[in-house]
């Protein structure tokens, strides 16, 4: 049994893994820089992989109630023909679930409604980290210090516990920025508990339900379209979409302008080790991915099941930290990886752009299932 453990960061990976760890019986607290759990974007699509996890953390089931389970994943064109489709009943007879959109404040809300009532501590900025001979220290910026048997650093993509532990990663920005938005509007039949994902000449629209009536969309543009303002910026959006076809304008139209979020779009070099002693980086803190195939929340999860089945398996935390490198490394840096093929494949234009589609067209959908699945697959 471990001792006490600290999580710092309450988004997806450190509120999953508070779950994870208090279910097995291993006490934890939750350290959260913002005065309050804010979701970090409009709606999040979880793939069967992460549902996999929820089921076993008796979760999934309230997350398709709060979110929309989707039957069906295509990539299209501009006028919305298919240039990928999966086969999205094949895969829930094979793993359970099916790709579950949810906004982010309610996966949230249902994380935390899942811990005991003090876990998380809001308004705590972790700032200094120190080995004791029994764990860790930690110091916070309002002048508190803790102690733990152990640190998961779940603190994002610009974790300051890695740059500490790690310095000098490498980012590999993209020059493209993302929009994201959610509309209320209701979608005609066939674009109902979809995703679709738009790509055109050089832009991609995509969007899908995340509740009856509201649509969650993104648009991923590249720089001279990019714009610090909101001013203007919905009828810029429009101006780039106008020649796609229903339902991408009528989804623009019906967006809230002052509420539209803007990310840029960047992952960082695979680093080789995630841990060091009793602290161990999970989710974007240890490997963010470009957000192309929808996989860094899902691997957050995974990283927060599998830590938690670590730390109650082995005798001590470095034995846990490496079991788990051992069970997620190779994955989650697939995942970067083919994430960035995914973002190259998106932006190209002219002829090659219709190369790729017709290839994308052309290609047997056994093979694209099969990729999936490497993904979909839990193993531990
Ligand atoms: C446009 C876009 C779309 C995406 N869509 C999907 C999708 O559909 N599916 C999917 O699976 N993934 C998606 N992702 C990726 C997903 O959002 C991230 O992988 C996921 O949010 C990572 O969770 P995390 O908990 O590791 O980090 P974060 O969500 O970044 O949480 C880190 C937390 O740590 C806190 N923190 C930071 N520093 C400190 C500190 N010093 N002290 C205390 N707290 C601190 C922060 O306030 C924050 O709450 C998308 C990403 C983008 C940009």
């Amino acid at each position: 049994m471990q001792a006490p453990g600290l999580i710092i960061g309450g988004g997806i990976a450190g509120l999953t893994a508070a779950v994870a760890l208090q279910q097995q019986g291993l006490a934890v607290n939750v350290c959260e820089a913002a005065p309050q759990i804010l979701p970090l974007g409009a709606g999040i699509w979880m793939a069967p992989n992460a549902m996999q996890v929820f089921h076993r953390l008796g979760l999934a089931e309230k997350i398709n109630a709060a979110g929309v389970p989707l039957r069906n994943i295509q990539i299209v064109d501009a006028r919305m023909r298919p240039l990928l489709r999966t086969n999205q009943e094949r895969i829930r007879r094979e793993f359970g679930y099916t790709t579950t959109a949810i906004k982010r404040a309610h996966l949230q809300a249902l994380l935390l409604a899942e811990l005991a009532p003090t876990t998380v501590l809001l308004a705590k900025e972790h700032t200094v980290l120190a080995d004791t001979p029994a764990g860790v220290a930690a110091a916070f910026a309002d002048g508190s210090r803790a102690e733990a048997g152990f640190m998961l650093a779940a603190d994002g993509i610009h974790s300051p516990i890695r740059t500490q532990l790690f310095p000098g990663v490498r980012f590999a920005g993209t020059g493209h920025v993302v929009w994201r938005g959610i509309s209320a509007i209701q979608l005609a039949e066939a674009y109902k508990q979809s995703i679709m994902e738009a790509w055109g000449e050089g832009v991609r629209f995509g969007f899908s339900e995340v509740a009856d009536g509201l649509v969650d969309w993104f648009v991923v543009v590249k720089a001279p379209l990019v714009t610090e303002s909101h001013q203007g910026l919905k009828a810029r959006l429009q101006a780039v979409f106008s020649r796609f076809a229903y339902p991408i304008p009528a989804i623009l139209e019906a967006a809230d302008e002052a509420r539209i979020i803007r990310n840029e779009i960047t992952d960082f070099d695979p680093i080789p080790q995630w841990s060091r002693g009793k602290v161990c980086l999970i989710g974007d803190a240890a490997h963010a991915s470009t957000p192309y195939l929808g996989q860094g929340g899902c691997q957050a999860v995974e990283d927060a099941y599998a830590v938690a089945q670590c730390l109650r398996r082995e005798p001590t935390p470095e034995l846990a930290f490496a079991a788990l490198h051992r069970l997620r490394h190779a994955k989650a840096t697939h995942i970067v990886k083919t994430s960035r093929l995914m973002g190259r494949a998106g932006y190209l234009t002219g002829g090659a752009g219709a190369v790729r589609n017709f290839l994308m067209r052309a290609a047997p959908a056994a093979l694209i299932e099969r990729q999936f699945r490497q993904v979909y697959a839990l193993n531990y």
